[in-house]
């Protein structure tokens, strides 16, 4: 798409800090740097979003993530861990819409990096838990 800036940057249209690049996917430094190290992974063809791949596209996307997850590990030896994050629409904090991964370097718990993951499952009951569970799994 000739106006989206991912696809402009793997068309090197626009100057990129690459990291990774085969037939499949992108991997480059995102200038924010949430922290040292933080790349994004995009697959070539553009898709805005994790709704609209099929299991081809996830399979090539996905199974880059590990060897690059692994490589950013080595090339970083204070990395202690790693968040790899999906923002899939606008409520979900997607600001580029063409599909990307974002893999994010942990150095420590204070490094100004975290997600929240609220527990309301006190809100949910055996029932309740079951009944979603199958309402979500009937649409697979
Ligand atoms: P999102 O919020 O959509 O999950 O993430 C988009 C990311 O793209 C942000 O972290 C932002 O810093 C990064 N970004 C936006 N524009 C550019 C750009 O032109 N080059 C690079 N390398 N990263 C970008
Ligand atoms: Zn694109």
């Amino acid at each position: 798409m000739s106006d989206c800036i991912f696809c402009q940057i793997i068309h090197g249209e626009i100057p990129s800090y690459k990291v990774y690049e085969d037939d499949k996917v992108y991997a480059f430094l995102d200038l924010s740097q949430t922290t040292k190290g933080h790349t994004l992974v995009v697959p070539k063809v553009h898709k805005e979003n994790i709704f609209e791949y099929d299991e081809t596209l996830a399979a090539d996307v996905f199974s880059r993530i590990p060897k690059i997850a692994r490589a950013m590990k080595e090339a970083l030896p204070d990395m202690e861990g790693i968040n790899i994050v999906n923002n899939n629409g606008e409520v979900a904090g997607q600001t580029v819409f063409h599909s990307h991964i974002h893999l994010i370097p942990r150095y420590s718990a204070n490094d100004e990096f975290s997600i929240l993951f609220p527990d309301h499952g006190s809100q949910m009951d055996e029932k309740r838990m079951s009944a979603l569970a199958k309402k979500i799994g009937g649409e697979i």
